[in-house]
C-alpha cells in the first residue's frame, strides 16, 4: 500500500494556483466556473458536466445561467467610483442587468457595505431572488454626495447550464472516497480557492499511486452543485464510504473539523486523530445542518460519512466573505500544513484494517520471530516495540488499526507497520472487510 507524503514545494504550488484563479468572477453558474474548471482540468483528468437550466434536481431546479462583462457606478460628475474591473466583489453576485440613472437615496437601496468593517468590500449574492446591487466599503458609501448616479451592470441571466467538474481515480475497490470543494465564489482566496487548489494537487498525486479505494473528487458550486450531483448519481451514492469537504484551508487558524452526521464514522476518527497529532489546538465540532455541502451529503436520506475540514471556521474569521479574504490572507505554509493533514487522513483510511491474533493465549515469543529487532533511534525503537505489543494484544478482530493507534497514542504508521510484521510472522490474519 502506498504511503503517501506531501510532495516538495506543495505549499507554493497550491498558492500559485490560488493566485491564478483569484481574478475569475465565479458564481453558481456561468463562464467564471467554466474557466476555473478548465484550469483545474489542465492539472488533472476532469470530466466537466453541463446541466441545463430548468432541470429538476431533488427539490430544486437548475437556475438561469449568469454571466457578467462589466459594471460600474458613476457619480454626478461622471467619475467611475465603483468599478467591477477593479474587484468583482463590487457587484452583487447574480445581479440582474441594469442601465439607468438614480438618485442617491434610491441607489442606497441597492448598496451593501459592512459598517463594522468600514474598509472592506463585502461579498453578497442574490441567486434565487432577482435583484441588482453593488457592494462597496462603508467608508465609500458614507462619502457619497446627493445627486444623480449612473448605474450600469452588463450581465445576462438566461437559460444556460450549471457546470461542475468531477475527477474519478479508480482504486482496487469500487468503494469510494468522496472529496469535494465548492467553486462558486469570485475573488475570495481562502473560502473556495484554497480547497480547489488542495484537492487539485491531491487528485494529481493520488492518480500516481496504487490505491485501495476509488476516489471521486467534485468541484461544484455550493449547495446546488452537490444537490445536482446527488440527484444525477443515485446509483453511486451507496458506494461512498468516506468523504471530506475541504474549504478555507489556506489561513493560519484552526484547524476546525465538523464531524459527519454519523458522528463517529471512520473518517471522523481519522481526521480527529491526524489533527490531534499535527496541530497544537484543533477544534472538533459535532455536525450541524448549516455550512457547506456536508448539509446535503449528510441529509437524513443519504447520511453519508462526510465531514468538513477547515482551518478557521467559515463565518467566524474577520476576513470571511470580504475583500480581506485575499492573496495576503492565504499563505503557502498554511496550505502545505493543510495538504499534509489531508494526505495523512488518506493514508489512514487507505491502511486501516482489522486483524485477528492467531496466537492469543499468552504473549507469543517475539524474539524467535524477529519481532524484537525494531529499527530506528532509541525512542523510535521503543515505540515500535510497543506497537507490536499493542497490535498483538488488541487484535481480536473487532479493533481497527486506527482504534489501536488512538488507544495507544502511538503513530498510526508504527501500528500499521507492526501489523504487517506480525502478519508476516504468521501471528495474525487480516479480517476481511465485507464492504470492500
Ligand atoms: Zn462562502
Amino acid at each position: 500500500m502506498a504511503n503517501l507524503c506531501a510532495p516538495e514545494g506543495i505549499g507554493e504550488l497550491q498558492y500559485q494556483m490560488v493566485k491564478e484563479l483569484y481574478p475569475y468572477c465565479r458564481s453558481i453558474t456561468g463562464d467564471g466556473v467554466r474557466a476555473t474548471l478548465r484550469a483545474i482540468g489542465k492539472k488533472i483528468d476532469l470530466q466537466i458536466h453541463e446541466v441545463p437550466t430548468g432541470t429538476k434536481v431533488l427539490d430544486w431546479q437548475i437556475p438561469k445561467e449568469w454571466n457578467i462583462r462589466d459594471a460600474y457606478i458613476k457619480d454626478p460628475e461622471g467619475r467611475k467610483i465603483v468599478d467591477f474591473n477593479k474587484s468583482n466583489l463590487h457587484v452583487l453576485n447574480y445581479s440582474a442587468p441594469v442601465n439607468t440613472k438614480v438618485s442617491l437615496e434610491e441607489l442606497k437601496q441597492h448598496l451593501y457595505s459592512i459598517p463594522e468593517k468600514p474598509d472592506l468590500i463585502p461579498y453578497r449574492t442574490s441567486y434565487y431572488k432577482e435583484a441588482w446591487g453593488f457592494c462597496l466599503t462603508h467608508n465609500q458609501l458614507e462619502s457619497l454626495k446627493p445627486g444623480i448616479y449612473e448605474v450600469f451592470i452588463d450581465a445576462t441571466l438566461k437559460d444556460g447550464a450549471l457546470t461542475y467538474g468531477e475527477c474519478f481515480i479508480p482504486g482496487a475497490s469500487d468503494t469510494e472516497v468522496l472529496l469535494s470543494a465548492h467553486v462558486c465564489h469570485p475573488s475570495l482566496a481562502n473560502d473556495n480557492l484554497s480547497g480547489i487548489a488542495l484537492l487539485s494537487y491531491l487528485a494529481r498525486y493520488l492518480g500516481e499511486h496504487a490505491l485501495r479505494y476509488s476516489y471521486r473528487i467534485l468541484f461544484a458550486p455550493g449547495t446546488i452543485g452537490s444537490i445536482t450531483w446527488l440527484a444525477r448519481n443515485a446509483e453511486k451514492v451507496p458506494r461512498i464510504r468516506h468523504g471530506l469537504i475541504v474549504s478555507c484551508v489556506g489561513d493560519g487558524g484552526g484547524p476546525t473539523y465538523k464531524r459527519s452526521r454519523q458522528g463517529n464514522a471512520e473518517i471522523d476518527q481519522a481526521v480527529e486523530y491526524v489533527l490531534g497529532r499535527q496541530f497544537s489546538s484543533p477544534v472538533v465540532q459535532d455536525f450541524s445542518p448549516y455550512g457547506y455541502d456536508e448539509r446535503n451529503y449528510c441529509s437524513p436520506g443519504y447520511n453519508l460519512a462526510v465531514g468538513l475540514l477547515e482551518r478557521s471556521k467559515y463565518g467566524e474569521f474577520p476576513e470571511y466573505h470580504t475583500s480581506a479574504d485575499n492573496l495576503e490572507f492565504v499563505r503557502p505554509e498554511y496550505l502545505e500544513q493543510s495538504y499534509r493533514a489531508v494526505v495523512e487522513i488518506v493514508n489512514i483510511i487507505e491502511s486501516n484494517r482489522r486483524y485477528r491474533n492467531l496466537m492469543p493465549h499468552g504473549e507469543p515469543q517475539l524474539g524467535k520471530r524477529g519481532l524484537y529487532d525494531q529499527t530506528g533511534g532509541a525512542n523510535e525503537k521503543k515505540d515500535r516495540q510497543m506497537a507490536v505489543l499493542w497490535v498483538l494484544n488488541q487484535s481480536d478482530g473487532s479493533m481497527s488499526l486506527l482504534d489501536i493507534a488512538r488507544k495507544s497514542g502511538l503513530p498510526f504508521q508504527y501500528i500499521s507497520d507492526a501489523a504487517s510484521q506480525i502478519q508476516a510472522a504468521g501471528l495474525a490474519e487480516e479480517v476481511a472487510d465485507v464492504r470492500l
